[in-house]
């Protein structure tokens, strides 16, 4: 199976930033953009074939381009990489596309969110569908070939606490190697039914 590995949003666009914690400051896309290598590397050792891409690989910064630079790579699954920002709120969540019946997919985003939030130690927030032109990141889902998923592990944006949890597991290299396990034994315990 191939998987693609984006960061969230773009250099000339970085979506929310950071509030705490060692990242301090980073952006959504500058963020995902340290981490995700070393979360590809992971992945690969797991016998995934990964690939890393971006928005801006497909010459824009709006969803639509996270499809195109997806689809370029003729991978089977997709996932990008953010974080949430809203005051007061907390939690990781995972958005799947729901415009058209996705069992598979709603508990992939489900088994997915779950463990991230163990992980970290957030609430969890669980699967959130996409279902029409009114949601976040419609035309990513929608454009998309292959499974596409957006995770927001936290709200690193606008909680202190969420994003020096965050901030530390990346520090240590702990997220990268154990969101690469928890990406692998999701794949295989929900696609692995296909
Ligand atoms: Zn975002």
């Amino acid at each position: 199976m191939k998987i693609a590995m984006l960061p969230g949003h773009a250099r000339k666009k970085e979506g929310a930033t950071v509030c705490a914690g060692y990242y301090e400051g980073f952006g959504e896309h500058a963020l995902a953009s340290h981490y995700l290598p070393g979360l590809c590397v992971a992945l690969e050792a797991r016998g995934y074939d990964v690939v890393q891409t971006e928005r801006e690989a497909a010459g824009g910064t709006t969803p639509s381009y996270s499809a195109k630079a997806a689809n370029a790579t003729g991978a089977d699954l997709a996932l990008e990489f953010h974080f949430n920002s809203c005051e007061g709120a907390e939690g990781c969540e995972v958005l799947y596309y729901a415009e058209v019946e996705n069992p598979l997919g709603r508990e992939f985003a489900q088994v997915l969110s779950n463990r991230l939030a163990l992980l970290l130690g957030v609430r969890d927030r669980g699967a959130k569908p996409i279902r029409s032109e009114a949601d976040r990141g419609w035309n990513a889902f929608k454009k998309s070939d292959m499974r596409f998923f957006m995770v927001e592990p936290c709200f690193a944006g606008s909680n202190p606490g969420e994003a020096r949890a965050f901030g530390t597991l990346i520090k240590t290299g702990e997220w990268q190697r154990r969101v690469a396990r928890i990406v692998a034994e999701t794949i295989e315990e929900v696609f692995g039914k296909e």
